[in-house]
């Protein structure tokens, strides 16, 4: 059974306990981060943690860990989990009070739980062993705090089941102006002539880790251009590729929308290159 750490102390998962007081269980109050890791390297970590303290202070929740506190629970949750390919969960709630009261609570300590999970080894840039990813499209009915990575995930989870129920990977999701935002688990991209599009940063989506190296290392490598602007639906349907990422998937190639495919229907071109890079300098984040 994996090893988990709650609060203060490592325990077998199964042995890890909360009270059903905490306002994480109560409320969906909480912040949480997942950071991948491979052969016991971590993968984006300072992006990570950065993003975690951006979400706590975004929420009000005041908890004094430095990133060197994170970098030891991290590193001793891969040791006792026996390193491999693990993604790490963190969270961070507002901890338990003994009352269900809106109102954040005083001197409540958070509650501090982290455990690892098995996640596929890195992705290669391989046409035939690629997966290709297929998504429906679906208005996106969140609330409109969606660059805050809170543990409340009930608006996501059901566009992501929305999804699976008709047999996709995921649910492209668009607002009320038929903008994309993202999707439910992932940050969205597409390919235009060669072109590399994603919408900017704002309250409609996650400021993705891997979106962020993924622009990072397209713009250094200089080859592919790289926009990040509003994206209609229109020019989704119309993209010659798509692509879904986050810290588990990397760069998704999306090869079915809604039923239909994407351009050729095939992994294309732009995603073999922007996936090799990726793969070349993720160990640089
Ligand atoms: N958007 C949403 C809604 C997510 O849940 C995630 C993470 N699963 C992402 C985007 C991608 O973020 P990251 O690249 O940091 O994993």
């Amino acid at each position: 059974m994996s090893i988990a750490f709650l609060n203060d102390s490592y325990m077998p998962i199964g042995e890890a306990k909360i009270s059903p007081l905490d306002r994480g269980f109560l409320f969906g109050d909480g912040i949480y981060e997942v950071i991948p890791s491979y052969e016991g390297k971590l993968l984006g970590f300072t992006g990570h943690i950065d993003r975690m303290l951006d979400g706590l202070a975004g929420i009000g929740l005041v908890l004094d860990w430095t990133h060197d506190q994170w970098k030891s629970l991290c590193q001793e949750l891969l040791t006792q989990n026996g390193n491999g390919n693990l993604g790490i969960y963190l969270q961070v709630s507002r901890g338990a009070d003994n009352k269900r009261y809106h109102a954040f609570p005083e001197a409540v300590a958070p509650t501090i739980f982290g455990f690892t999970f098995a996640i596929p080894s890195s992705p290669i840039a391989d046409r035939t062993a690629a997966k290709r990813y297929s998504v429906i499209t679906t208005q996106d009915l969140r609330w409109q705090r969606c660059h805050i990575k809170s543990t409340a995930l009930l608006g996501n989870v059901l566009h992501f089941q929305q999804g699976h129920e008709q047999g996709n990977d995921e649910a492209l999701l668009y607002n009320a102006n038929n903008e994309l935002t993202e999707a439910s688990s992932c940050n969205a991209f597409i390919v235009k002539d060669g072109v590399v599009i994603t919408p900017p940063l704002d309250n409609q989506l996650l400021p993705g880790i891997t979106r962020n190296m993924l622009i990072d290392i397209l713009r250094k490598d200089g080859s592919i251009p790289v926009e990040e602007r509003v994206v209609s639906m229109s020019e989704v349907h119309a993209a010659d590729e798509i692509w879904i990422t986050s810290s588990t998937k990397e760069v998704g190639a999306v090869t079915t929308i809604d039923g239909n495919p994407v351009g050729t229907g095939d992994i294309g071109d732009t995603w073999i290159k922007a996936q090799t890079l990726f793969s070349n300098h993720k160990y640089d984040y």
